[in-house]
């Protein structure tokens, strides 16, 4: 049995070629990188390698982290500039015996020791969105405060192989105009991401500050340690987050995906749309939405002109 699901509608060409890898009988692994790579290397999409959108000082810093559930190896890389495809280097990090975790410079130059490609991630359209919010309101540059927060759109993917191997990967550019050196939720293990073959993965999108202090991604797979399936992992940590966080502060929108040992899928939000993409033996790459409805995630297809509508407006 494999299954693979990915956030975001943008990740399903990845998921198309990353489940033609899993019937193949490729491993979970692979199965991410490949995926993962197909958004970092898409211009279009701008919250993620190539066409991410910069910092305050119009630098693209990217972040990725991978887990293997069955190793419990773990990588990941936190405002690298020029990388590529961060998750290859995530991926990589994950086999050393140390040093798991590099950040800036000193991940920039383990890649370089390590043959990695080197790219300026900073396209013209990025450019120019950098420069229409410089416009729109040169103040907010003082201090990042989140208030202008638009979904980064993490690419987060979570699978499972034949050999019933789960792995877990995250690749993003952060928030848009972020502080330079801010690190978000999706290079850390049990927030961003975490995985345990033995039950299940999950990964998280939104927010980066108000899903880290939860370590959603970690909780979800206790849930499923608990006998909970991916869905109501996923529901029930969503609830609690929601709801602690909410009692005592402001919260942004936080979106969350996951699969079991069994390949289901699961996915939870706060928000009023979520996209995701879900695949498995029994299932081609579907295009699916989460909506928060009174505290509740309901889920359903999207329908072909949704995915029309997305796409356009990305390009
Ligand atoms: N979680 C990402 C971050 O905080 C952003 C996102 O996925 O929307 O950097």
């Amino acid at each position: 049995m494999w299954a693979i699901i990915g956030t975001w509608a943008m990740v399903k060409n990845g998921i198309e070629k990353a489940n033609n890898l899993l019937k193949e009988g490729a491993s979970s692994k692979e199965a991410i990188k490949i995926a993962i790579n197909d958004v970092e290397d898409n211009p279009y999409f701008k919250s993620v390698g190539y066409g991410g959108l910069p910092n305050k000082n119009m630098e693209v810093e990217l972040d990725a982290g991978f887990m293997d559930g069955d190793t419990f190896d773990i990588g990941a890389v936190m405002a690298v500039k020029n990388i590529k495809n961060p998750i290859d280097l995530a991926i990589k990090l994950s086999k050393e015996n140390y040093n798991n975790i590099l950040a800036g410079i000193g991940a920039e130059a383990y890649a370089d020791q390590n043959g990695f490609e080197r790219c300026n991630m900073l396209t013209d359209r990025a450019k120019d969105k950098y420069f229409a919010r410089l416009k729109e309101d040169r103040a907010k540059l003082s201090a990042y405060d989140g208030s202008d927060y638009d979904a980064a759109d993490t690419v987060c993917v979570c699978a499972l192989d034949d050999s019933n191997n789960i792995s877990v990967g995250t690749s993003t550019s952060g928030l848009f105009m972020k502080h330079p050196g801010r690190v978000g939720d999706s290079p850390l293990v049990g927030s961003g991401f975490y995985a345990n073959s033995e039950y299940g993965a999950c990964a998280a999108t939104g927010m980066g500050e108000d899903l880290m202090r939860h370590l959603i991604s970690y909780e979800v797979v206790r849930n499923m340690k608990d006998g909970l399936n991916a869905q109501e992992a996923c529901q029930k940590a969503m609830e609690e987050i929601d709801k602690k966080l909410k009692a005592k502060r402001e919260i942004s929108d936080l979106s969350i995906i996951a699969i079991d040992k069994n390949g289901n899928m699961g996915a939870a939000t706060n928000t009023k749309e979520f996209s995701f993409v879900y695949a498995s033996e029994k299932e081609s790459p579907t295009i699916y939405l989460a909506k928060n409805i009174e505290g509740m995630t309901t889920i359903e297809k999207a329908s072909e002109k949704w995915f029309e509508e997305y796409m356009s407006t990305r390009r």
